[in-house]
């Protein structure tokens, strides 16, 4: 199968490949736990993941950058209201691209080719990767827009951790990393382009170091043969019973005890 923007997402490119969205919904991250059930109910055409604003708001930023922001407004109308203007949110959107633009240093990681789609293996699966800006033989760039860039996040285990490692986004650095080296034979730094929703909206450059990275890869590799199982039906997947998907799906046949409501808190 041969990947296009247009076939990218589709359910029969899920199938065949693995992504990093893929990935987390079935190893999970941090800040979001693992659902097997969900992944394969997507793969399956069941379920499908909710067009949330805060997802739209990313989409519109990268649309702009790509220069496909025309097509991707024609093709979203819940962008505007009823009287047609752009909603506050995506506003908003305008507003980060303008504070972006007005920083030299932040377009140069801008400047690359867009919306790369490349092809690879990593643990004995094929994969698929999309990379915002890829800059030739210099780096590859994924951009962000986050609530905040400083927000400290808590783990269950008490450890501290800032957005890229809490969403996972040094999983993704991991697998482009790698599938960018498989297709051009060089390994170049990642970097998230990151800015934020705030009032005054925040930008950074943030890089991840290529030892963190071959860390993640590692993980990762360790984990896809259990991915490939999952995918191919060879066992039942297990539900998280906390996701949207799981809610919607669930059918009771007992009570729960009162202290259970406080599990996974
Ligand atoms: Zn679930």
């Amino acid at each position: 199968m041969i990947l296009t923007a247009e076939n990218y997402y589709s359910q029969e490119a899920n199938r065949e490949y693995m992504s990093v969205s893929q990935y987390k919904t079935l190893f999970g991250t941090f800040g979001k736990v693992a659902c097997e059930a969900r992944a394969i109910a997507e793969l399956n055409g069941e379920w499908e993941q909710e067009k949330t604003t805060a997802l739209l708001v990313g989409s519109y930023v990268d649309a702009h950058f790509e220069g496909t922001l025309d097509l991707f407004r024609a093709q979203n109308p819940e962008l505007f209201t009823k009287a047609g203007q752009l909603k506050a949110e995506f506003r908003k959107a305008e507003e980060i691209i303008a504070r972006i633009e007005r920083d030299s240093y932040f377009m140069k990681f801008m400047s690359g080719q867009k919306q790369v789609i490349m092809t690879g293996e990593i643990g004995g699966a094929k994969w698929k990767i999309k990379v915002d800006s890829l800059i030739p033989d210099v780096c590859i760039v994924d951009l962000k827009v986050m609530k905040a860039l400083r927000d400290v996040f808590r783990t269950h285990d008490a450890e501290y951790m800032g957005f890229v490692e809490y969403w996972g986004y040094d999983l993704q650095g991991a697998v482009y990393q790698e599938i960018v080296r498989q297709n051009t034979g060089k390994t170049l730094p990642f970097f998230i382009a990151a800015a934020s929703k705030e009032k005054e909206p925040d930008i950074e450059i943030i890089q991840i170091d290529d030892a963190h990275l071959k860390e993640c890869l590692i993980g990762i590799e360790s984990n896809v043969p259990k991915a490939l199982a999952l995918k191919s039906g060879a066992y039942q997947p297990i539900r998280c019973e906390s996701c949207d998907y799981c809610k919607h799906t669930k059918i009771l046949t007992s009570p729960i005890h009162y202290t259970d409501l406080m599990m996974g808190a």
